[in-house]
């Protein structure tokens, strides 16, 4: 049984090809943090290795070692995504030269089981000299060797890589699909799956370690704050919080475009409640704060901020100047009480 949630479509499409033995060589699943691309390429990997007759069962020794990612057949390589997912310490963190290793160990046959798979996560973040050896062993593929590379951003792939992936799309779940996986599978009360599910935006991933960690409820909370108090704030305070956000983009460019992410869906809710659909918004927890924040800015206002953030995340992920982003950014937050009482 697959135990990833969702993605049926990703499934089915491998589950063919396991059937009809037409599996790829190199697969690039492709989808945002925590929607299930770990778990997911961890099932193919049980698939390929599993001991039962339906694979992947999930109950097997082979199954069971390698969800807990201690097969000798299955390498699991981090290249850097920032680090907020660093649950696993059996992990490596692969620098460019350990590419070699891992062509050296693709040409080794399987020790324990009939494959050998390497995962390789967040691979955008190779260097060139890095994809390039990469590529190498992907144009010359090995028996028994699968390759899953994952990735958040594929634009930021050499095209060269990309064309010689089978591409597996994940889509983010429905928030009434981790609501659901949440009470069934992880045992959450209801009303905080609720809140999770809103709030994960389709990654279940990130529900789930929400549902056994207060602390990230907590600094979602102290974070959304913050931008709060910057939106109210003058030119100098928003400047100096853009310093300090460039500070961080420096050491940890996910936890900056968490923050985007985060202020991108309040004011996607500000304009959901603007609008009248004030049940679908996001942030729930706070609907109150919504609803007397939206009464402070036109619908223009609200759809040209939307769009300045959305500018800003791509520009950074695109590797332009943060600084100068971040402080477009901040100049481009609008003015609030020039609309009050005005309808829209
Ligand atoms: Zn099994």
């Amino acid at each position: 049984m697959w135990s990833v949630t969702g993605q049926t479509r990703a499934v089915s499409l491998l589950q063919r090809s396991l059937e009809s033995g037409s599996l790829a060589h190199a697969y690039l699943f492709v989808g945002p943090a925590h929607v299930g691309k770990m778990t997911l390429a961890l099932n193919l990997a049980q698939a390929l290795n599993c001991e039962a007759a339906g694979p992947p069962c999930g109950e097997c020794d082979s199954c069971q070692r390698i969800a807990s990612a201690k097969h000798a057949d299955v390498q699991i390589l981090d290249l850097g995504s920032g680090g907020d997912s660093a649950e696993s310490e059996s992990r490596v963190k692969i620098s460019v030269e350990q590419i070699e290793q891992l062509q050296h160990s693709a040409s080794l046959p399987p020790f324990e089981g009939r494959h050998k798979v390497f995962i390789l996560d967040g691979v955008e973040f190779l260097s060139i000299g890095a994809a390039n050896r990469l590529l190498k062993t992907l144009e010359e593929p090995v028996g028994k060797v699968i390759f899953i590379l994952l990735t958040t951003n594929e634009s930021l792939l050499p095209a060269t890589i990309v064309s010689r992936c089978q591409r597996v799309e994940l889509v983010p779940l429905a928030a009434g699909e981790v609501e659901d996986a949440l009470c069934s599978r992880w045992g959450v009360e209801p009303e905080k799956a609720r809140l999770l599910a809103r709030l994960c935006g389709g990654c279940l991933g990130w529900a789930v370690s929400a549902a056994g960690d207060d602390g990230l409820l907590q600094q979602r909370a102290e974070w959304l704050d913050r931008l709060l108090e910057i939106t109210k704030a003058d030119n100098e305070q928003r400047f100096a919080y853009a310093a300090q956000l460039v500070d961080r983009f420096s050491q940890n460019r996910g936890l900056v475009q968490e923050r985007l992410d985060l202020w991108l869906d309040w004011w996607r809710d500000l304009l959901l409640v603007k609008v009248g659909c004030s049940d679908t918004v996001t942030n729930i927890d706070r609907l109150a704060t919504l609803t007397e924040m939206a009464g402070g800015y036109s619908l223009a206002q609200i759809r040209a901020f939307i769009d300045s953030i959305r500018v800003a995340g791509e520009q950074l992920r695109l590797n332009a100047n943060p600084q100068l982003v971040l402080e477009v950014l901040m100049l481009s937050i609008p003015d609030e009480g020039k609309v009050k009482n005005l309808s829209v």
